[in-house]
């Protein structure tokens, strides 16, 4: 991380953060408790060994970045006292990085369905049901919201290699909407596509029928195609990374004119390899310059070790964004939120009270 700058605060300002994965974001001390309350043998006795072996020191290959969730998952996926505290804890480490909004998102099968034998290592079906996951995260984040004062929303997550899950996603969404899920997403190997896939099509058709809001991971290590295919198969409403998007001009255009938001995160492309790694070369300056509609994230916060600071630093020093683009991107962050039109409201009035600024002033 030397060549990181240091965190001073660039924009210490209320923020809005769409696009982060809650078991990408907890704390290292949490796995070290629940594994020694499960009697589950880790490796890492202490939170900074459990720290290096957790985290990606160098940029790697989202394969490198992937087998890091095995360090930990099986620690926390099917203990209901785990899940709860992960989602307590991710709130209030937001609101610390002046996060005012962020939409979590999980997938409710990796958390739960696994129970870990201690000797072996071995995961077998537990007795946590998806449908508890979310209720129990539900929780979670409702007690985080009311202690830190700030806003949590969930995404729910289909993968792209489990699609016998989708459905059961959809159904999630439909079942929990009005109790803090906001949006369905489909993350994970961009090569699987959706026509040798057909159920992750279902479960997107399903959720335009209902009217649930949809985000689809796309164009972040995969080509435009998977992007296209996002937005016009899955009618995505905002595209999670979609860095490649630029090297299809005509659809780069397109989606430019349609306003479609791109969840962004600097720090994660260059660890997952996503994207050069001199971020001086980065898609997302093209997004500024081009005043695309566009949010910074951190995306799985606990592999990087980094802050949402982290990335707003960076964008600051090697990709010249300055206060009034900061401001800009996280006006339209929460345009593009999956709130009600009545909190986005609520939401976009705190910030432009924050920034000083008057709504209608026009970017
Ligand atoms: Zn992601």
């Amino acid at each position: 991380m030397a060549k990181f700058p240091p965190e001073q605060v660039v924009f210490n300002k209320p923020k809005v953060e769409l696009h982060v994965h809650l078991d990408g974001a907890i704390r290292v001390q949490t796995i070290l408790d629940v594994a020694k309350r499960r009697g589950i043998h880790l490796p890492s006795k202490t939170a900074e060994d459990m720290k290096q072996k957790i985290i990606l020191h160098k940029p790697g290959t989202l394969t490198s970045f992937l087998e890091k969730f095995k360090e930990y998952m099986p620690v926390i996926a099917g203990d209901r006292e785990a899940i709860k505290r992960v989602a307590f804890e991710f709130v209030e480490d937001k609101a610390k990085e002046g996060v005012v909004y962020v939409e979590v998102r999980y997938s409710p099968h990796l958390l739960a369905n696994t129970k870990v034998d201690p000797i072996q290592w071995n995961q077998k079906e537990g007795d946590l049901s998806p449908d508890e996951v979310v209720r129990l995260v539900n929780e979670g984040l409702s007690e985080g919201e009311r202690a830190f004062n700030i806003k949590a929303r969930s995404i729910l997550c289909c993968m792209r290699h489990m699609p016998n899950w989708s459905m059961d996603v959809v159904e999630l969404c439909k079942k929990y909407r009005h109790d803090g899920v906001v949006a369905i997403d489909l993350a994970g190997d961009e090569s699987l596509n959706c026509k040798a896939y057909p159920d992750h099509r279902r479960a997107y058709e399903e959720a335009v029928r209902c009217g649930i809001h949809r985000t689809v991971h796309a164009g972040e290590v995969g080509p435009a195609t998977v992007v296209r295919e996002a937005v016009e198969v899955l009618k995505a409403e905002r595209i999670g990374h979609g860095y490649s998007t630029l090297e299809d001009h005509t659809l780069y255009k397109q989606l430019l004119d349609q306003n479609m938001h791109f969840e962004t995160c600097p720090v994660s492309s260059k660890f997952t390899g996503a994207c050069n790694s001199d971020f001086g070369e980065h898609p997302i300056i093209k997004f500024m310059q081009d005043k695309a509609n566009y949010s910074l994230n951190t995306d799985d916060p606990l592999i990087f070790n980094s802050t949402l600071q982290l990335d707003y630093n960076v964008a600051h020093k090697y990709m010249g964004f300055t206060e009034s683009e900061f401001k800009r991107l996280n006006i339209r962050s929460a345009e593009s939120s999956f709130l009600p039109e009545k909190e986005k409201e609520e939401l976009l009035s705190r910030l432009y009270e924050a920034y000083g600024m008057i709504q209608s002033t026009a970017f």
